[in-house]
């Protein structure tokens, strides 16, 4: 016995000794010898530390940060510091050593870096708001974006091996990504990693749609790689000429982006034409990048015929996460459209690895500047006092994670960049706040315009003041920067809080009365009453709506302190109003279905399904608690899931379906394709009663030149009768697309 466990162990060092060496391995050779020393030091300090745990899988654990190290090396393409804070992530959290320890041995600097880590993770188990935990992510990105990276390497091997974790846990982190984590990678260029994030997200929320198109995409690779040959062998013949080494390589999109296009576009797979993009990449010096990519360009169309507006520009004007390239769409042989990208190897490491790649390129200056000017863009909205988290993560979300940019020009010419979708009013906060106060009107290109005009690419604006102007209300309908909203919220708060002077006096006097303590209490009216600041209740009371009577029925007293008789809790879906299962829930199943909660039977719980996505039986599901309507029962993919899952985690509950009786359900198909002919309905209504021996409910249908949308109520008895359904009624041969409605 005692013998076979010491082959083990050595077994599993000799898996441990292996891993490091791979990582050393995507080191520079030319490495420090420091560097390389303490690199070495830090890998022994986390053997040691790690050495009685094992992850969930049962491997040690000390292979998760190697693994988490490889990655910063490997995809992201930090250096020694960030390797070092990799491999000694989980320390200080999950073992004896201290901070301190950290600190003697291997400096000040990444004391501090593993600090922000261990802080991450700490924001990450401990179930607190979300959106607390994105400011947290973002401080510690204005601090040291190096921290985050580490992170999202972290965030990746967990996503990777998530495996072993059970279901719940998959899914909240699986929301976690998606919600933080995904967008940041995209606005830190890290564009691989946000791929691959969305990538494994959607294998855990939709795992049988990712199998799907996972399988077609490779049965469909022989006959695209032939085609992507076919299409790039006159180009290469052109290209060699430039003189320029150059690489070229059609990559097939990411599964996530065709689920996407199928969605939005309610078309087949077979239908997608631009399932990939080539990429003509470049090897040039940084004074010919532009020409060459021009010249590359001018082959291109020279060959085939371009699409003029589908020409993007990114080269002249780089995006604001410092993408670079130039995109154009061809029509290509038997009339199909093809996106080129034609970019340098510098603008491909760029784009592929962000805002790492850029520390290499740092002389280039304009990427500093991209990087620069959003970074301080993110510290100006940390150091808001006036936005609270939930505020902010939408500012935040809104406007510096995903849109597009625009250029426009003060009157002296410099330029300014803005959100797509920003207005005049945006413009005018953006140069400063005192001239977003007073703004009255705005010219753009010598014209006036109201102050909610939305700004275009090259527009020449000047401000307009009057000393006598206020922020107001309406104000913010007419921005849409987080800069602006932020400076009129703060505006309009200073006018709440002086019109709620009253309500303050009324209630202090009140508790006077009561003799009970004045902070606490208000504090804990705050948090009964849902509001966001004190200022916001002194506010309610002021103008009336909220009364002291009403209040203090809540409430009776106990010594000094105040003490709540009930708690309201707002849901947060907001589909029924007065809390009780709506009719169609009731309604819809002949027979309720049987439930397990948390392992246990839910038969005494008061539970309702939720009509915002309606489950069947066999649907993966779980359970949401609500405060006034007793558990909810969601589908997993239900568009509301991200948001339960992510600010109200800890009210998520498993859920699972008792073995599926006799009853049957209600579920809704909504069909479209081609109508060549009188007997469409025929065609449908016969493959499901007769073939299928499903009872139909409704049935309405209606056509327009040639072509049908037909909707249509089923009764099944589960998921895999419905799903069996959908897959018959795709097959016919006039029938384009078949979805679930609700
Ligand atoms: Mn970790």
């Amino acid at each position: 016995m005692a013998e076979l466990l010491e082959i083990q162990q050595d077994e599993e060092k000799k898996l441990i000794q292996g891993a490091y060496r791979k990582l050393l391995r995507t080191m520079p050779a030319d490495m420090e010898k420091l560097d390389r020393k303490n690199i070495r030091m830090a890998y022994e300090l986390a053997v040691e530390a790690h050495s009685k745990q094992r992850r969930k899988s049962g491997e040690p654990y000390i292979l998760h940060p190697i693994a988490v190290a490889k990655i910063c090396a490997e995809e992201i393409g930090l250096g020694p510091t960030a390797i070092i804070c990799a491999l000694l992530h989980d320390v200080v959290e999950d073992t004896d050593v201290t901070l301190t320890d950290i600190r003697e041995k291997f400096g000040d600097r990444i004391a501090k870096m593993v600090d922000g880590l261990t802080k991450l993770d700490a924001a990450y188990t401990t179930d607190s708001h979300q959106a607390e935990n994105f400011r947290k992510v973002l401080s510690t990105l204005v601090e040291d974006v190096r921290i985050v990276l580490i992170k999202m390497a972290d965030r990746l091997h967990n996503m990777r091996t998530l495996g072993s974790m059970p279901r719940e846990k998959q899914l909240k982190i699986a929301a976690e990504t998606s919600f933080i984590y995904a967008p940041l990678a995209h606005r830190l260029g890290l564009y691989a990693v946000k791929t691959e994030f969305l990538d494994l997200c959607m294998k855990i929320t939709d795992p049988e749609t990712y199998r799907d198109i996972a399988q077609k995409l490779k049965q469909t690779k022989r006959g695209r790689t032939d085609y992507i040959n076919e299409f790039t062998a006159p180009l290469i013949a052109r290209l060699e000429l430039l003189e320029t080494p150059f690489r070229i390589i059609g990559r097939p999109k990411s599964i996530f982006s065709i689920w996407n296009k199928i969605k939005g576009k309610q078309v087949k797979f077979e239908e997608i034409y631009d399932l990939f993009a080539i990429r003509i990449i470049l090897d040039a010096p940084p004074e010919k990048e532009k020409m060459v990519c021009w010249q590359a360009y001018s082959i291109v169309t020279d060959v085939y015929r371009p699409i003029p507006e589908r020409l993007k520009d990114w080269i002249t004007w780089p995006k604001l996460n410092g993408y670079e390239s130039l995109h154009t769409t061809v029509m290509g042989n038997e009339g199909r459209f093809v996106e080129v990208q034609i970019r340098t190897e510098r603008m491909d490491e760029i784009a592929e690895r962000g805002y790492a790649a850029h520390w290499k390129y740092k002389e280039i200056k304009q990427q500093q500047d991209t990087y620069e000017r959003w970074l301080d863009s993110v510290r100006e909205m940390l150091e808001d006092p006036n936005l609270d988290a939930v505020e902010f993560l939408g500012d935040f979300k809104a406007n510096t994670l995903f849109s597009d940019e625009i250029y426009v020009y003060t009157p002296k010419g410099d330029m300014k960049v803005l959100p797509a979708g920003a207005t005049a009013l945006d413009f005018a906060f953006s140069i400063h706040s005192d001239l977003g106060y007073h703004c009255s009107s705005v010219r753009v290109n010598n014209r006036i315009v109201p102050m909610g005009h939305k700004l275009e690419n090259g527009d020449r604006l000047e401000v307009i003041t009057n000393k006598n102007q206020r922020p107001s209300e309406d104000w913010l309908k007419m921005v849409v920067t987080g800069k602006a909203r932020s400076k009129i919220r703060s505006a309009m708060k200073e006018e709440r809080r002086r019109q709620g002077e009253i309500g303050r006096e009324a209630l202090t006097r009140k508790l006077k009365n009561l003799k009970v303590e004045y902070e606490p209490s208000v504090e804990l009216l705050v948090r009964h009453f849902e509001f966001a600041s004190h200022i916001d209740l002194y506010f309610e009371i002021a103008m009336g709506r909220l009364t002291i009577p009403n209040i203090f029925k809540h409430f009776r007293v106990e010594g000094t302190k105040l003490v709540e008789l009930e708690k309201i809790v707002p849901e947060p879906n907001k589909e029924q109003e007065d809390g009780k299962p709506s009719r169609a829930s009731k309604n819809r199943y002949n027979n309720k279905p049987r439930l397990m909660v948390n392992g246990e039977l839910a038969d005494e719980y008061d539970y309702s399904f939720a009509t915002c996505c309606n489950p069947l039986p066999g649907d993966a599901i779980f359970a949401y608690v609500t405060q006034t309507a007793g558990l909810k029962i969601h589908r997993i993919n239900c568009p509301n899931a991200t948001n339960m899952m992510v600010n109200y985690g800890y009210r998520v509950m498993k859920a699972e379906w008792v073995a599926i009786g006799s009853s049957h359900f209600v579920a809704n198909l909504r069909i479209t394709g081609i109508d060549n002919g009188p007997g469409v309905i025929e065609v449908l209504t016969k493959k499901i009663s007769s073939d299928l021996k499903l009872n139909i409910r409704a049935f309405s249908i209606k056509g327009d030149q040639g072509y049908f949308e037909g909707e249509v109520s089923l009764l099944v008895s589960n998921a895999d009768q419905l799903n069996l359904a959908i897959q018959a009624l795709k097959s016919l041969e006039n029938v384009s697309s078949v979805q679930r409605f609700e």
